[in-house]
């Protein structure tokens, strides 16, 4: 099968899940996040692809288990398989969609800076989420950052 088309037919399968409206607690945002990151990585795949899935997970419990289910792991959050974050797992990322570390200056960035929402990093101003299970801020939990 042709790569777009594969890429295709996995939103599609996303977006054909029967759903109920859910009001999600924020621990589970950031369960959505990492999963939007760590599913939708095909090339084809867009920032506007994974907006649209974090979207759809935040609104049904039936879209949120299959990405659950796609991601193949018992547990959302496993950092023996991938101890990375995306920016929307952040509080420093505002509602605007703008980094605040970057407006105090605690990374180096060109203002005003909205990083990638659904990147999977390293970032050394990263602050844990609720729901993340490892409260540490970024220089412990990734000590060789800088
Ligand atoms: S501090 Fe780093 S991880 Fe957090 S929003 Fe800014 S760039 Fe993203």
């Amino acid at each position: 099968m042709e790569a777009g088309a594969r890429a295709a037919r996995r939103t599609d399968e996303l977006r054909a899940v029967e759903t109920l409206p859910r009001q999600p607690q924020e621990a589970e945002r950031a369960q959505a996040a990492f999963l939007v990151a760590g599913i939708f990585t095909h090339e084809n795949d867009t920032e506007a692809d994974r907006a649209e899935a974090f979207g759809m997970a935040l609104e049904s419990r039936e879209q949120f288990e299959w990405l659950r289910l796609r991601s193949g792991r018992p547990a959302v959050f496993d950092d023996q398989e991938d101890n990375r974050r995306p920016c929307a797992c952040c509080r420093n990322l505002a509602e605007s969609g703008r980094c605040l570390a970057a407006i105090r200056r605690e990374i180096v960035a060109r203002l005003p800076y909205s990083p990638p929402r659904f990147l999977l990093q390293r970032c050394p101003a990263y602050l844990p989420a609720e729901g993340d299970p490892d409260p540490r801020p970024a220089l412990e939990r990734w000590p060789g950052l800088c």
